[in-house]
């Protein structure tokens, strides 16, 4: 029968139970177990249909359950510790003001932009990777207390959770996520009305952009939220989903995000009353049009472009994320155009006064059709980083072309290698484990592990054996969901039950499908798969889980060859792919897995961050070297699959795949299974010790965050500081121009040494005549570049030795270079520009070596 009316009933929290909201709008539940668990222990079948979210929770709570919790004294008590340990948590000084107390670095205020943040399930602003690392910044900034914000989008749908067809085919579900159903709340003005900024796209049509706030332990994340009734249904439509729709799309997202997050950020500062920050950081190029409403803000207040320009490079922080081209955000130049919408005097409607020409040229690459992201951020940001050493190595070759006249190790691209929030990632089990391992030390600012010994190999291998028992008991219940999805029958299922064993020993393996992550590897001889799963005395099982783009039908291709494989060759109970990968589901993974696979093709992985989550778990690493394992790579953590560097791609994943097979069935598998007289692994445990107190306190976000912090948001909050004088900057700009139109003059000739037989341990003397024409020693720097003569007779592995102007004679510079080495020393004399506020020679693109 139909219904004749509904009504909405509105779920009530009487007063005593009101500090559960309070915790439920703090995300720093999400990283403090005892917290999560007091929420899942009010109801834990509806906090797992919650999708794990306590605001959902709270509001579906029947009023008998209510009733119960109000006369539950020991859950009251638990209550209010959890409330407590919150405010505590919020009060006590934190690192960062103990490291800038008495400094003016104290006063630096970061803004940092992402497309995607992980935090939790329960706020699905985020699809893989990328959103993960923000989320676990924003998480290590609170705990070290960090005067950071961060600027995302609020997406209605989120990105898809994905289930499979019967045949094994990608489906993608879409559901909304209205705003009072998530752990976020309004920005409201001094009225309590919330607080809107807006933006001007082409044909004078207006976006109205409403500002929403969730709270990750002390920093807020500001979501900017289009989907209003304010505004037309095309731009209802631009926060609707993550990585959907086309170009134009896409490039609306940008424009919301960073034009419209420079605005939203300054909002908040002025309505709460907070600093407005003073150094922004994009995270990708994403964002990259922040630093167009900066220019822009400047010029309205009557700066010049190239002082703007100036202003803003000295405050801006830009990460790269990707070491493949194709990888790189690029817009049809006609689209930058019409959405920089040039007026009849050639000035911008959407950001008023900005040059629209300059922006573009700001976006220039080789292709004059395109508008580059990545090279508007790093023209844009005078401090540009990758996220491990090898992508930094990668990303100065890949960008020199940015830097004309200066080699790839000179481009101004350093790296801070990733990291993962120890608190969020460490499962419950393992956590009093790495805290004895630290000493006992604050997990957010131990630098080294002292007490690797404080925990017995009895112990590790009982936790060990825990962390893999959860995974196998999600799994069988995450895999008999899945196939009930897919339409099968609970009679049929019986086997599900049973599949994946507790003792064997489990490889993981979870990834975005994308090419270079290789996902099928594994399968590429299928048949010795089958008898490495299947051995007798040294069984393996395979644990999998990934998404692809809902636009790749080839990553689709690989899943269905994946989930086809387990059900062809009779290995369903040891070879199982778990649906919906999402943090949930990695933390389960990468904690019950025994080793966990890796197999990019070297050095497209940029860094990778699941496998340090497993390392956390004493999960050891099986991996290519690439990425953060290329700097870690050592046989004390785990095996490195040899890099097959010569033949074409099928040879390189053949050969790579007999490598994995070869570790996997006669280094690994025979590890893990020799056991002493009780059926301990010793010798594996060993491993396990090693790699977590060893690499843990390295790939954790705690130190890379303060890592950002020491090495590039307080460098560019004093840089900040030295252009807030409007008189630097256009001092700046002014030398630059002169510099620029002077160089052609310079010139370096006469280049000698003047020590006839140089000896290691001893020095050699170099002389050279340079002309600075109108220039002086204060504009510009001579130097001698020494290192080695690489294949083509370049320079590598250089340093440089400032030369001194010679007191008698004039044009004549000199320097003693200290030898250490005996053998070959290459040298050569260069002149550079010298300015306080270049941080890098390569910065101007000028350079004169002798003719
Ligand atoms: C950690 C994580 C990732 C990133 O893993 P990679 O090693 O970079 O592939 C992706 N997705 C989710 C859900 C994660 O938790």
């Amino acid at each position: 029968m139909k219904a004749y009316e509904t009504l909405t009933i509105a779920a009530t929290l009487p007063t005593v139970l009101e500090p559960l909201r309070t915790l439920a709008k703090n995300l720093r539940w999400s990283w403090r177990s005892e917290a999560e668990r007091l929420f899942e222990s009010i109801d834990p079948e509806l906090f797992d249909r919650s999708g794990r979210n306590p605001v959902v929770l709270l509001d579906s709570l029947p009023a008998s359950r209510v009733a119960e919790l109000e006369a539950d004294a020991e859950f009251l008590a638990r209550m209010h510790h959890e409330l407590e340990d919150l405010e505590s948590y919020l009060s006590v000084e934190r690192w960062f003001a103990r490291t800038t107390r008495d400094s003016a670095d104290a006063k630096t205020s970061i803004a940092y932009f992402s497309m995607e943040f992980g935090i939790t399930q329960a706020l699905p602003v985020y699809s893989g990777g990328l959103g993960v690392l923000a989320g676990d910044h924003m998480k290590s900034a609170s705990d070290l207390g960090v005067p950071i914000v961060g600027i995302g989008l609020l997406y209605t749908y989120g990105y898809f959770t994905q289930s499979l067809s019967r045949e094994g085919w990608q489906q993608e579900h879409y559901r909304a996520h209205p705003p009072s159903e998530l752990p976020i709340d309004p920005v409201v003005d001094a009225d309590g009305n919330q607080v809107h900024v807006s933006l001007q796209f082409p044909d004078d049509k207006t976006v109205d952009i409403a500002l929403w706030k969730a709270q990750v332990g002390r920093v807020p994340l500001l979501l900017l939220d289009t989907d209003l009734p304010t505004n037309p249904e095309e731009f209802r439509a631009i926060t609707d989903r993550l990585y959907g729709g086309d170009v134009e799309h896409r490039i609306k997202q940008e424009l919301v995000l960073g034009v419209g997050g420079v605005r939203a950020v300054q909002e908040y500062a002025r309505v709460t009353g907070t600093p407005a920050p003073d150094v922004f950081h994009m995270n990708e190029g994403h964002a990259g049009f922040s630093g167009i409403e900066r220019i822009g803000q400047l010029m309205a207040a009557g700066e010049t472009f190239e002082t703007a320009l100036a202003s803003v490079r000295a405050s801006t922080v830009f990460t790269t994320h990707t070491p493949v081209p194709a990888g790189i955000d690029r817009f049809d130049v006609q689209l930058a155009h019409r959405y920089l919408a040039v007026d009849e005097h050639g000035e911008s409607r959407l950001v008023p006064k900005i040059p629209v020409d300059r922006v573009i040229a700001l976006g220039a690459e080789d292709d004059p059709s395109r508008f580059n992201m990545a090279h508007l951020g790093l023209r844009l940001a005078q401090s540009a980083n990758g996220v491990a050493k090898l992508h930094g190595v990668v990303s100065r070759e890949m960008f020199k072309g940015l830097y004309p006249n200066f080699e790839a190790d000179e481009v101004p691209i350093t790296s801070i290698t990733n990291g993962v929030h120890i608190p969020t990632w460490t499962r419950p089990a393992m956590k009093p484990a790495i805290l004895a391992m630290s000493g006992n030390r604050d997990l957010s600012t131990a630098a080294r592990w002292t007490e690797a010994n404080a925990v017995g190999t009895d112990e590790l291998w009982r936790i060990r054996n825990e962390l893999r028992g959860d995974l196998v008991e999600a799994a069988r219940r995450s895999v008999h969901d899945s196939w009930i999805a897919r339409g099968a029958q609970d009679a049929e299922l019986s086997w599900v039950r049973d599949i994946l064993d507790p003792e064997r020993l489990t490889v993981g393996f979870a990834r975005r499908v994308s090419t270079y992550k290789r996902l099928t590897l594994m399968l590429q001889d299928a048949d010795r798969l089958a008898r490495i799963l299947q051995n007798e005395d040294r069984p393996v099982q395979f644990v999998i889980a990934g998404k692809a783009h809902p636009a790749d039908m080839g990553g689709k291709q690989l899943l269905q060859e994946i989930v086809r494989f387990a059900d062809e060759a009779g290995v369903r109970d040891r070879f199982v792919f778990l649906p919906d990968y999402n943090v949930t589901i990695a933390e389960l993974l990468c904690a019950g897995s025994d080793v966990w696979l890796n197999n990019p093709i070297r050095p497209q992985e940029a860094s990778g961050t699941s496998g340090m989550k497993a390392v956390l778990n004493g999960c050891l690493t099986f991996s290519i070297s690439d990425g953060w394992w290329d700097e870690f790579d050592d046989d004390r953590f785990g095996w490195t699959i040899p890099n097959a560097v010569h033949g074409d791609a099928r040879t390189r994943d053949r050969m790579e795949s007999a490598s994995l097979y070869d570790l996997l069935e006669h280094s690994i598998a025979p590890m893990f299974y020799d056991r002493d007289e009780r059926g301990v692994p010793q010798e594996w445990l060993g491993k396990v010790r090693d790699s977590i107190s060893i690499l843990g306190p390295q790939i954790s976000a705690e130190r890379m965050v303060r890592d950002y912090v020491t090495e590039l948001y307080l460098p560019a909050g004093r840089a900040a500081v030295a252009v807030a004088d409007a008189a630097a900057p256009r001092a700046f700009a002014e030398w630059q121009r002169t510099v620029e139109r002077a160089w052609p003059a310079v010139q370096v000739t006469q280049v000698a040494s003047e020590t006839p037989a140089p000896v290691a341990g001893g020095e050699v003397r170099i002389r050279a005549t340079v002309e600075l024409g109108e220039l002086s020693d204060d504009d510009v720097r001579v130097e001698v570049v020494v290192g080695t003569r690489g294949e083509h007779g370049d320079l590598v592995d250089t340093a440089t030795v400032p030369m001194h102007a010679d007191a008698g004679t004039p044009d004549v510079y000199t320097a003693v270079v200290p030898v250490d080495r005996p053998g070959e020393f290459a040298y050569t004399v260069r002149a550079v520009p010298r300015h306080e506020l270049l941080k890098s020679p390569a910065e101007l693109g000028l350079v004169r070596l002798p003719r």
